[in-house]
């Protein structure tokens, strides 16, 4: 950990390379959620800000998007190494305003600065190709083109790498953004546009404004005839709405949603892999990330030292402020949070779960509930059908593979799943029928850069990472052609 002084930060909103106040004058607060206090407050945006954002950035885009793609990678490369030669700072921002533990921070920073480093190895590669018509007649010439500037909005869970897993490819692909971090966690997105700008970022390529009143601020951009695509990551709630404001300008749109994550733990599975692999899926982020394990299903003959091996390890995490050396587990990024937590549990234990560990908040400042194991959820339960997005890990009892996928697949989300067997045949078959955008089999992580990440049915559309991550920020133009 590294000592922050908060009168160091930066707070202002940045709008065309320059570091500016919002318009109105205003100032939110950040609250640190260890504590419940403020760290210090930034420029809270309103929509005439954003539309000087998208003013700078259509500015910028032509000259950025006309250089050498060889150019552009070598400032995104630049932009990996700063972040990595700033870990340690940039983690204890993020511990600091979101509350995670510094493992995790730590862990998001070098996640987030890989986003850089592969896109800076993908924006030479944007290959196109050329055919011959089936008639003969001509050549078909495919290119991919840079979309336009685009609008990224972001959640307070990963503050970091959700900013870089959607700028890294929108720089790659010559496009300019405009960033609307989430208004509980702006300080990161602020030291990653400071490290961009350092670098050689061309002013006005990256825009970054932090608003506690998103609606209309985004709104306003989106009906913006310059901006040409959005990037979401957030609640399925916001992207419905945002996919239909985003209609009437027909915007390109990815979106990456909430999940419900199945973690499926056959009889075979090798029983301390599943544990280890169960602890990193649910409590990566204390339980706040989109790819959480949120409904465990465990076969009868293994359930028994599963849920015993599960309450062991999860009852010695040392639970504290994500800043402190030896926590595991932070606080939930804010109140209602922990409210709701103890509703869904409550209203679980109501419907028959059995509570093995945990299962009251903790009664201290800031926002802390504390790991909890419950057994026996019942499939229908609210908190199995919704993410619980904490340090809850409810088990539900299985005995045939069929019933299983049915109770798997039986949700709107479908974002990753996890699958422990020693068989891999069954592994690879149940991944066939599982209704997600991505399976780990006998792993508790799916991210990586190199993978295309994403999900089906309502959990969003398009895929951010890999090569799929920087077509979503360009346009297919065909060009028929007789030589
Ligand atoms: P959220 O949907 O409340 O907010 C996300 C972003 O949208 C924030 O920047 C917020 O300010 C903004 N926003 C909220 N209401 C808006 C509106 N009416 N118009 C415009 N913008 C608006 O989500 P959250 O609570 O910040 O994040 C948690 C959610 O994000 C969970 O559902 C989680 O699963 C999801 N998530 C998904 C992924 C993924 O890759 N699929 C990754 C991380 C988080």
């Amino acid at each position: 950990m590294t000592d922050l002084n908060p009168a160091e930060l930066r707070t202002q909103l940045f709008i065309g390379g320059a570091w500016r106040p919002a318009a109105s004058g205003r100032r939110l607060d950040v609250v640190d959620p260890a504590t419940a206090e403020p760290i210090t407050a930034v420029a809270d945006a309103g929509v005439d800000d954003a539309l000087l954002a998208v003013d700078a950035a259509a500015a910028a885009m032509p000259d950025w998007a006309a250089r050498p793609p060889r150019e552009r990678a070598e400032i995104l490369r630049r932009c990996y190494e700063v972040m990595v030669e700033r870990a340690e700072h940039l983690a204890t921002l993020i511990s600091l305003e979101n509350g995670k533990a510094l493992p995790d921070a730590r862990a998001e920073v070098s996640y987030a600065a890989e986003f850089f480093r592969w896109y800076a190895e993908e924006a030479v590669r944007v290959i196109g190709d050329i055919s011959i018509a089936p008639s003969g007649a001509n050549r078909i010439l495919v290119q991919h083109q840079p979309i336009g500037v685009a609008v990224l909005v972001t959640p307070w869970n990963f503050p970091a790498a959700m900013a870089t897993r959607k700028i890294a490819p929108a720089l790659a692909a010559g496009c300019s953004v405009v960033l609307k971090p989430a208004a509980e966690t702006p300080l990161t997105a602020y030291a990653i546009a400071e490290i961009l700008d350092e670098v050689g970022v061309p002013a006005g390529i990256v825009n970054v404004i932090t608003t506690d009143d998103p609606a209309p601020v985004v709104s306003a951009m989106l009906h913006e005839p310059r901006v040409r695509a959005l990037s979401f990551t957030g609640s399925t709630e916001v992207g419905r709405l945002l996919l239909r404001e985003a209609a009437d300008q027909v915007l390109k749109c990815s979106m990456e949603l909430g999940g419900n994550a199945p973690f499926i733990v056959f009889d075979d599975a090798d029983l301390d892999d599943a544990l280890d692999g169960v602890l990193i899926a649910k409590m990566r982020n204390g339980g706040q990330a989109c790819t959480a394990a949120n409904r465990i299903y465990v076969q009868e003959g293994l359930r028994e030292a599963f849920v015993r091996g599960l309450a062991e390890r999860m009852g010695a995490l040392t639970v504290g402020p994500g800043t402190a050396p030896d926590t595991q587990c932070g606080p939930l990024v804010d109140q209602p949070s922990v409210q709701k937590i103890e509703r869904l549990v409550a209203e679980a234990v109501d419907g028959g779960a059995r509570v093995v560990l945990g299962g009251k908040r903790l009664e201290r400042p800031g926002y802390f509930y504390p790991p909890t194991v419950l057994d026996d959820v019942p499939g229908g339960a609210r908190m199995a059908r919704e993410e619980v997005f904490g340090p809850v890990a409810g088990i539900i009892p299985f005995t045939t593979e069929d019933e299983l996928i049915a109770a798997a697949n039986d949700t709107e989300h479908g974002l990753s799943a996890y699958v422990y067997t020693r068989d891999l045949q069954r592994g690879l078959a149940v991944a066939d029928r599982l209704e997600s955008g991505m399976v780990a089999i006998n792993r508790g992580l799916v991210s990586d850069p190199a993978a295309p990440f994403g999900g089906v049915k309502q959990s969003g559309l398009g895929r951010e990472g890999a090569h799929h991550g920087l077509l979503e920020y360009t346009e297919t133009k065909y060009v028929a052609l007789s030589w």
